[in-house]
C-alpha cells in the first residue's frame, strides 16, 4: 500500500514524502478513505499510530477540491475546526498541518490559551481554512466576537476521551451549537468509554468504525516492565538507572506538578540534566523545555500526565513512570510516547508498596499482568505496609472548583482539608470519591 493508492492528491502525496513517510500506518490506510468519501468517523486510535496524518491528509484533499468562499483576500472561512485538549497537542497538529499541506494553498492556525490572545485575533482577520483549538481558548474568541464557525464543513475532536476527562464536555457542546448543522464530524479516542459513546451517538451520523489498537491494549513494540522499590529509594533508583544504563533521552511521569519539581531537583543533585513540564509553568517553558529535550540538549524530562499528553516526541527511547497514574487509562497514554511508529521502545514502572492498588487496575484494564523485578542493591522492604497517596500537588486550594481544562482526577480525589485520599477500590471499580481506577472492570465503564 502506497500514499498514492489512497486517492489522494499529488501535491499532498509528495508533503509526506518529502518528509519521509513510505506506507502509511493501518489507521491512515483505513481513515484516509474514509474521510475522503465524505462521511462521518469514529476511530479508536492512540498517539503513535499515525492517527493524525489519518485525518489531516484526506482534510487538506477535500479542501482542496472546494473552491473557498468568500472574499479573496482577507477573512476567508474557516472549514474546518480541529479540537484537542492541549495546548500542545493543538500546536503539533497545526504543525502537521502546515507540514502535510505545504504544497496546498491552504492556511492553517492554532490558537491556545497560556499565550496572549491579541496576536490570535490579528491572525484571525487573515486568511484560516483550518484551524486548530483548544475549546476553552475558542470560546474565548467566540465571546469576543473574534471568530466565525458558520461555515466549518469539518469537525475532528482529536483525544476526545481525554478532553471528557479534562471537563470540556460543556465547552463542546457549546461548540457544536455554533457549528452548520450539515458537516463531516471525525471523532478520534484512545479509549472507549459510556461518556464517549454518548458523546458519539449525539454527534456522528452512521459513522465509519475504525480501530487499530486492541481497544485499551498497550502497543506490542514496548517493552514494559516493573522494578519494585522502597517508596523512599525511587529517585536513587531513577539516578542509577539512568547513569548505569546511559540513558539519554528519558521521559519522567510524576503523578503532581510538585513530584515533578521535587524530581528535578533531586535528578539535579544527582548531577542530571532535568526539566519539568506541568500546568503551573508558562507556555514558554513548556515549550522551550520540550524543544531541548526533543533536539537532546536535555536528558530529562519530567511530566505530569496532563502537560505531557498528546506529546509527540519521535522514537523515543524510554518512559518511566516514576510514579504509577491512579487513572489506569493514563498509563496506555504515557507509555504510548514510546515505541511510536514501529520503534522499539521501552517504558518501566517504579512500584512501591503503595502503589499496588494502581498497578492491580492498569493490569486489569490492559488485560495482562506486567513483569517485576528488583534491581540489585535496591530490594523493596518486604515488610513495608502501604500508606496513603497524595493524588494531588501541595498548595493547591483544597475543595476548589474543577474548572476548564482541570482533570476531574484530582480535584474529586483530593479530600476536603487537605488529606490525602487513600485510593481504595470499591465494589464498582471506583477510587473513593473519584473516578474508575480501571474503568472495565466490574464496573463495566468500557465497551
Ligand atoms: P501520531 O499518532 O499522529 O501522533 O503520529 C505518531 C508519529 O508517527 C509522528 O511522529 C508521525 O510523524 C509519525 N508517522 C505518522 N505517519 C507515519 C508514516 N506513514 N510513516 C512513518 N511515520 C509516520
Amino acid at each position: 500500500m502506497k500514499f498514492s493508492d489512497l486517492g489522494l492528491a499529488e501535491e499532498i502525496v509528495r508533503a509526506v514524502t518529502e518528509y519521509g513517510y513510505i506506507t502509511p500506518t493501518p489507521i491512515q490506510a483505513q481513515a484516509i478513505p474514509a474521510v475522503l468519501s465524505g462521511g462521518d468517523l469514529m476511530a479508536g486510535a492512540q498517539t503513535g499510530t499515525g492517527k493524525t496524518a489519518g485525518f489531516v491528509l484526506p482534510i487538506l484533499q477535500r479542501l482542496t477540491n472546494k473552491d473557498a468562499k468568500g472574499p479573496a483576500a482577507g477573512r476567508a472561512p474557516i472549514r474546518t475546526l480541529i479540537l484537542t485538549p492541549t495546548r500542545e497537542l493543538a500546536a503539533q497538529v497545526e504543525e502537521s498541518v502546515r507540514t502535510y499541506g505545504k504544497h496546498t494553498k491552504l492556511n492553517s492556525m492554532a490558537i491556545f490559551g497560556g499565550v496572549s490572545i491579541n496576536p490570535q485575533i490579528q491572525r484571525l482577520k487573515s486568511r484560516v481554512d483550518i484551524l486548530v483549538a483548544t475549546p476553552g481558548r475558542l470560546l474565548d474568541h467566540v465571546q469576543q466576537k473574534t471568530l466565525d464557525l458558520s461555515q466549518v464543513q469539518i469537525l475532528v475532536l482529536d483525544e476526545a476521551d481525554r478532553m471528557l476527562d479534562m471537563g470540556f464536555i460543556k465547552d463542546i457542546k457549546k461548540i457544536l451549537a455554533l457549528l452548520p448543522k450539515q458537516r463531516q464530524n471525525l471523532l478520534f479516542s484512545a479509549t472507549f468509554s459510556d461518556e464517549i459513546k454518548t458523546l458519539a451517538d449525539g454527534l456522528l451520523n452512521n459513522p465509519a468504525l475504525i480501530e487499530v489498537a486492541r481497544r485499551n491494549a498497550t502497543a506490542d513494540n514496548i517493552a514494559q516492565k516493573v522494578y519494585e522499590v522502597n517508596r523512599e529509594q525511587k529517585h536513587q533508583v531513577l539516578s542509577h538507572l539512568i547513569k548505569t544504563r546511559q540513558w539519554y533521552q528519558v521521559l519522567v511521569f510524576t503523578r503532581t506538578k510538585h513530584g515533578a519539581n521535587r524530581l528535578v531537583e533531586q535528578l539535579g543533585k544527582d548531577g542530571i540534566a532535568a526539566l519539568a513540564i506541568h500546568g503551573n509553568k508558562s507556555q514558554g517553558a513548556r515549550t522551550r523545555a520540550l524543544s531541548e529535550f526533543k533536539t537532546g540538549k536535555l536528558q530529562v524530562l519530567v511530566a505530569t500526565d496532563i502537560a505531557a499528553r498528546g506529546i509527540d516526541i519521535s522514537e523515543l527511547p524510554h518512559v518511566v513512570n516514576y510514579e504509577l497514574p491512579n487513572i489506569a487509562e493514563d498509563y496506555i497514554h504515557r507509555i504510548g510516547r514510546t515505541g511510536r511508529a514501529g520503534a522499539e521502545g521501552e517504558a518501566i514502572s517504579l512500584v512501591c508498596v503503595d502503589e499496588l492498588e494502581f498497578l492491580k487496575g492498569i493490569e486489569r484494564l490492559i488485560k495482562r499482568s506486567l513483569p517485576r523485578e528488583v534491581i540489585p542493591d535496591f530490594e523493596p522492604d518486604p515488610n513495608a505496609r502501604a500508606q496513603p497517596i497524595q493524588l494531588r500537588s501541595q498548595g493547591h486550594q483544597p475543595g476548589g472548583q474543577r474548572g476548564r481544562g482541570q482533570p476531574r482526577s484530582a480535584n474529586s480525589a483530593a479530600r476536603p482539608g487537605g488529606a490525602p485520599a487513600k485510593p481504595k477500590a470499591r465494589p464498582g471499580g471506583e477510587i473513593a470519591g473519584g473516578r474508575p481506577v480501571g474503568g472495565h472492570h466490574s464496573g463495566g465503564r468500557h465497551r
